[in-house]
């Protein structure tokens, strides 16, 4: 099991390292929107290219130079519509899509010149006004009488929950959080995502009508997925990844050791962030978007050393050059080539990690060079993956097909069970990211759909 405590306080681990001000600061939006002139010359930028290289890149397949097209002419309404009709998590996928090793970094502009097109800021440009304004853009279509069980509010089950209202399917989202959202709410950094946007994006989502919301509602404590099945036309899982990796060392449970999405779920809820125990020296051991988001915010809630240790070299990284990029020039140090050996404590608390340097021996696999050196730390994230909960799963993991503990699906979405579809990060194979998890729930309720009006 993995720790699970809060950060308490010590005379290194304390409230109020910087000023509210300072923190508020350090939290402003990591890409502040374009202005009308700023989106106009970057809708100019695009070539419009046939069979556009971007939008086959875009895991939900939007027409990129279809919606930037529409900025230039002036119908910021038809280009949002064109973005949320693939996608209707666009504002958020706006704000946090890796655009880098996306749609951007497959934009012509990049091999004639050295910057491409900004999709992501101008996709924001074009959808931030539906949101502010609650402009409708999409209707139900009548109803059918169908009813589809949608489990997990995360981007997943809202998207398939969203798809299934607009062709006139009944929809009910059960959510052990009371928020929706799931990761866009509580997991996703601050500075991606400022100003309540995700709780904004929630609403929209639901103003369609035909969903019904049930928070407080976990799959396996309060109900089966047995009892689903009788109860609904089809079942949709969207659950996540609610489990966090363990190390593998002694004293994982000790004062100060702790799992970064925990925390980083705190700093998201928290009305005063400055209120929040931050230690002097952090170190982070993992090498994924989640090492990168602790470690930057831990940075800006005012920590002095911060310190990602990730067992390989830089190319290995799961998050990509940029975020790497991002996060050293926020003042985080990245220590590659280090495993964690020990964790060291003193009266019960951590006080230091223990690595030992790494290497790739012949035949390719990670080896320890037996160096060895400490990195002090009087808070430790851990953040090497999270992993599907499966003990409160369990009745599910036995009837449907599971592998590398996730769920199989097909390219419909489809688990080994009938009338049960899967999506987002709790299957395998997926990107774990929050447009793949949008698409797959897309892609989920158009089968759901052709299942409820065909069924063979
Ligand atoms: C710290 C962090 C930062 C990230 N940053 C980015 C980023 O910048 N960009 C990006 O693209 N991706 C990012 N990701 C990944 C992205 O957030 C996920 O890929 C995405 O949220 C997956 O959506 P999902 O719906 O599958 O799962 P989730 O967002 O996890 O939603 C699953 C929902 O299911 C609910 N649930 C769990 N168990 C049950 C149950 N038993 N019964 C009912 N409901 C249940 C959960 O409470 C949750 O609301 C980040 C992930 C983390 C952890
Ligand atoms: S959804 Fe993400 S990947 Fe797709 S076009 Fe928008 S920013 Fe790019």
């Amino acid at each position: 099991m993995s720790s699970n405590k809060p950060v308490t306080d010590t005379a290194d681990v304390r409230p109020g390292r910087l000023g509210e001000e300072q923190i508020a600061a350090n939290f402003a939006d990591m890409h502040p929107p374009l202005t009308p002139s700023e989106a106009v010359i970057d809708a100019d930028r695009c070539y419009f290219c046939y069979a556009a290289p971007c939008t086959t890149a875009c895991p939900t397949g939007i027409d990129i130079p279809g919606f930037i097209q529409k900025i230039r002419s002036g119908n910021l309404k038809g280009s949002a519509h064109t973005i949320l009709s693939e996608n209707i998590m666009g504002g958020m996928c706006a704000r946090v899509c890796p655009t880098e090793v996306l749609c951007e970094q497959a934009c012509v502009r990049n091999t004639h010149e050295d910057r491409p097109v900004r999709i992501g800021l101008l996709q924001r440009y074009a959808t931030d006004p539906v949101f502010d304004e609650a402009i409708p853009l999409f209707e139900r279509a009548p109803a059918t009488g169908r009813t589809v069980a949608v489990v997990g509010g995360g981007p997943a089950g809202l998207s398939c929950a969203h798809r299934l209202a607009m062709l006139g399917h009944s929809a009910t989202v059960f959510e052990p959080n009371e928020k929706l959202g799931g990761l866009n709410e509580y997991g996703i950094a601050a500075y991606k995502t400022p100003d309540d946007f995700a709780a904004r994006e929630v609403a929209y989502i639901l103003s369609i009508g035909g969903i019904d919301v049930r928070t407080g509602a976990a799959l396996g404590k309060d109900f089966s997925l047995g009892e689903l099945r009788a109860q609904y036309d089809a079942v949709f899982l969207g659950t996540g990844l609610a489990g966090v990796n363990d190390l593998g060392l002694d004293k994982e449970q000790v004062e100060g050791v702790v799992n970064a999405v925990d925390y980083i779920a705190t700093l998201r809820q928290v009305e005063s962030k400055a209120s929040l125990p931050v230690g002097r020296r952090v170190v982070v051991i993992g090498g994924g978007m989640t090492a990168i988001d602790i470690a930057v915010q831990s940075k800006a809630l005012g920590a002095e050393e911060v310190t990602i240790a990730y067992r390989r070299g830089q190319e290995s990284m799961n998050a990509s050059r940029y975020e790497q990029e991002f996060a050293q020039v926020r003042g985080v140090m990245v220590r590659y080539w280090s495993s964690p050996r020990r964790l060291l404590t003193q009266d019960g608390r951590v006080r230091a990690v223990e690595f030992e340097s790494t290497r790739i021996a012949s035949g390719g696999r990670l080896e320890g060079t037996g160096q060895t050196f400490e990195l002090a730390a009087d808070v430790v994230f851990k953040a090497i993956g999270q992993k599907v909960l499966w003990e409160r799963l369990a009745e599910t993991a036995e009837i449907v097909d599971v592998r590398e503990d996730r769920i199989v699906v097909d390219e419909e979405g489809r688990t080994s069970l009938p009338g049960v579809w899967a999506g987002g990060d709790c299957v395998y194979g997926g990107a774990d990211l929050t447009v793949s998890a949008v698409q797959d729930g897309k892609l989920a309720a158009l089968s759901i759909d052709r299942f409820l009006r065909h069924p063979e």
